[in-house]
């Protein structure tokens, strides 16, 4: 099947008490470990790229390696989508060049700049098939090259979320509830320690959640930042030459349960980067005389898939879905 938009994926989702993976994509290895886990998993998924990207990687060859991907996965749906469009233009070229879904993100803006920017790009892609992902609140944490600080940060009002929908005519949301981006998620002092001397991450606002979905029914709302910074990953990382103390990211139960309520998409970039990195830097640990990228990129790649599939099979819940 040809790229798809993420309306009918999402409508499933939310019926289904289920959420749709979506992750990142920079090169050919992350595109084939996330889809050849998705179609091997019959799940639906959304491929995204962000700004940083489309300058790393150019779009042309980002398109053209998703087109690849759909060819080569026949039977699962695939959307592609812009994440955290900046403005109208970067969402417009997106839309023009191939894209089905963009982010616009306006959140940091005051909230009828926001409205006023997110139903341009709405009118707009509804014009050409295309959906939108909008957001209010901001989450902490970097993001390509935005860093936003903890104080900045601020959860989703959801006496707003009715209005913003209604005005914009966005197709989803993402909302702040206390993910956030990177790999450092959360300070030292903003977390707990159990009783084995592991920082526990303070638990996110499910009642936030519960009072966004019950002044929207039916409608599907993203979280972003919603890495959980496998433990083993850090550590294999750190045992070969890395130095990422205190990494920590979104508890997976934390998770599951958001994507039985009213969340349908769950954003994971971070994860395939710890994944990718962790074995990168094993292998040359192991084989220092190695030097052909291939011989160090295949187990890499099977590092994403394997990461991807357990997602999707126990924190997403959306294989079998497609
Ligand atoms: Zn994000």
């Amino acid at each position: 099947m040809p790229l798809v938009t993420t309306t009918e994926m999402f409508k499933k989702a939310y019926a289904g008490g289920y959420a749709v993976g979506a992750f990142n994509v920079n090169n050919m290895e992350i595109v084939q470990g996330i889809t050849e886990a998705c179609q091997e998993q019959h799940a639906p998924v959304v491929l995204q790229v962000s700004k940083g990207a489309r300058a790393y990687a150019n779009h042309t060859y980002l398109v053209k390696m998703v087109e690849a991907a759909v060819q080569e996965c026949p039977d699962i749906p695939i959307a592609l989508h812009l994440d955290h469009g900046p403005d109208f233009e970067t969402c417009k070229s997106c839309i023009d060049g191939g894209f089905t879904s963009v982010m616009i993100d306006c959140s940091s803006k005051p909230f009828d700049e926001n409205v006023e920017i997110t139903k341009k790009v709405v009118e707009y892609a509804h014009a050409h098939g295309v959906v939108v992902e909008a957001e209010l609140g901001t989450l902490a944490g970097v993001e390509d090259d935005v860093q936003v600080s903890a104080e900045d940060s601020s959860y989703t009002h959801p006496e707003e979320v009715e209005e913003f929908v209604t005005r914009t005519g966005c197709d989803s949301l993402a909302i702040a509830i206390g993910t956030s981006h990177g790999a450092y998620k959360f300070t030292p002092e903003q977390c707990t320690r159990n009783e084995k001397g592991i920082l526990v991450p303070p638990p996110l606002r499910f009642d936030v959640l519960e009072e966004v979905s019950k002044r929207l029914p039916g409608f599907p709302i993203v979280l972003h930042g919603s890495s959980s910074v496998p433990q083993n990953f850090v550590d294999i990382i750190n045992a070969h030459g890395g130095k990422m103390p205190d990494a920590i990211g979104i508890p997976e139960e934390e998770l599951r349960k958001a994507a039985s309520m009213s969340v349908c998409k769950i954003n994971i970039d971070s994860d395939i980067r710890l994944a990718i990195t962790a074995t990168i830097r094993e292998y040359f640990d192991e084989h220092p005389d190695h030097f052909d990228p291939r011989q160090y990129l295949k187990p890499a790649r099977q590092a994403v898939k394997d990461m991807v599939a357990h997602k999707l099979v126990n924190v997403l819940g959306c294989n079998g879905k497609a």
